[in-house]
């Protein structure tokens, strides 16, 4: 027979069969109480969880879904490659298409190479760079995520002070605090990692000063070090090649995951020639790095974003969404700020340092039907279509409203 799995019930269950019940970004004890754990659906703007509750779905599952849950032409793809084999003593013809498709996209790509998560992208990109340089010390903005590693983790228990030590902060869009930064780390810089903009959890997002992204592209080629950028979270949403090209500041390497195969799982690093063989130089391997349905998956990802024009289609959506929320917002006369690209949204409310409001809000919005995050930003995808995106918005003026009940107006 099967198991119960109301959401209580996994969750009473995962509590005794996992550590803590759940870790990891993903850990409902980080968002508001009524938050569900666990999921069992999706299918195209929408989610359904364990207790059979559907949401028009704002998350994406954190970035993953681009086109929508379970895309026709990325499951059809996925599923001919699983007919023939997956996991194989080497990678299928799909490997060197998708480097292929990578090089013909993005115009800083000399070259692909693949792994699973963006901490495997992130990291492998400054190892590529240490190599090239032989040198140490890696220049980030104080606050920016880049993965769960040792190196950018959070959570600094189980670590030595060694495993940061050659780190140097910086504060991003502040050019001169990265110029002193370099200083201090006196000729032995071998990269600068940076996202295309700051998307710092807690925090209203800020777009790339051009002047600044274009003083860090000087900023390394001055100090002969490696411009990397970390476009795990917005790469795929903002521009076909590469998040910093419409500023036309060309990165020496790229670390991509996240949107690349529409929820399957696939990283990649891009990089330009001059660093070639030094990526060829490291040892880079994972058991399931060579998987041939993942990378059929970013294929079919990627030729279907380009053909349908899907990074216009979700800014326009982001904006109507945009729109819509500021409407209503002003309507029941609570101060807002919306912030970052329209295709990666977020929206928080003033003088709400505890993020209270933003969870009365967000728990509302969940009631109605929207998965909405409190304090992290969202992603649209190619399945928000303009249908979606206004019923969306039928269902979080009531949050609002709720919103102002609970707590005034502004
Ligand atoms: N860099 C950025 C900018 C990210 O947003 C993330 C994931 N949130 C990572 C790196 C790490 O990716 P992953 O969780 O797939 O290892």
């Amino acid at each position: 027979g099967r198991h119960p799995h109301s959401d209580a019930d996994l969750r009473a269950r995962a509590a005794r069969a996992v550590p803590g019940g759940m870790y990891g970004h993903l850990n409902a004890a980080l968002f508001p109480p009524d938050f569900p754990q666990f999921f069992v659906r999706g299918e195209g703007a929408r989610t359904v969880d364990a207790d059979g509750r559907e949401y028009i779905d704002l998350m994406s599952s954190w970035g993953p879904i681009l086109l929508g849950h379970r895309h026709p032409r990325v499951e059809e793809a996925v599923a001919a490659q699983l007919a023939r084999g997956d996991t194989l003593n080497g990678p299928g013809p799909v490997f060197v298409e998708l480097a292929e498709l990578l090089i013909e996209l993005v115009p800083s790509a000399d070259w692909a190479m693949f792994s699973k998560n963006g901490t495997d992208a992130t990291s492998q990109a400054l190892v590529v760079a240490r190599a090239a340089t032989g040198r140490a010390k890696v220049l980030m903005a104080h606050g920016a995520y880049h993965g769960a590693n040792s190196w950018f983790t959070p959570a600094t228990v189980g670590l030595t002070p060694a495993d940061r030590a050659d780190f140097v902060e910086f504060a991003y869009n502040d050019l001169a605090s990265a110029e002193r930064a370099a200083a201090s780390a006196e000729g032995d810089v071998a990269a600068i990692i940076v996202t295309p903009f700051r998307h710092d959890a807690f925090e209203d997002q800020e777009l790339a000063d051009p002047a600044f992204a274009r003083g860090l592209r000087a900023l390394a080629d001055r100090i002969g070090a490696a411009l990397v950028i970390d476009d795990v979270r917005a790469g795929w949403r903002l521009d076909l090649g590469g998040s910093w090209e419409p500023l036309g500041v060309r990165p020496d390497l790229t670390a991509w995951s996240k949107a690349l195969g529409n929820g399957h799982p696939i990283a990649a690093v891009t990089g330009t020639d001059a660093l070639r063989d030094a990526a060829a130089s490291l040892y880079s391997t994972g058991s399931f790095w060579f998987s041939a349905a993942p990378m059929a998956a970013a294929v079919a990802t990627l030729e279907t974003l380009r053909d349908t024009g899907g990074i216009a289609a979700m800014a326009r959506a982001g904006e109507l969404l945009r729109a819509g929320l500021a409407e209503q917002a002003a309507a029941h006369g609570l101060a807002v700020t919306q912030s970052g690209p329209p295709q990666i949204p977020f929206l928080t409310f003033a003088d709400d340092t505890s993020f209270e409001k933003a969870y009365h809000w967000t728990t509302a919005a969940l009631a109605a039907g929207v998965y909405v995050h409190p304090w992290h930003n969202w992603f649209l995808n190619t399945a928000h279509t303009e249908d979606e995106i206004r019923t969306a918005l039928e269902r979080t003026d009531d949050a609002f409203a709720s919103t102002r009940r609970r707590f005034g107006a502004d």
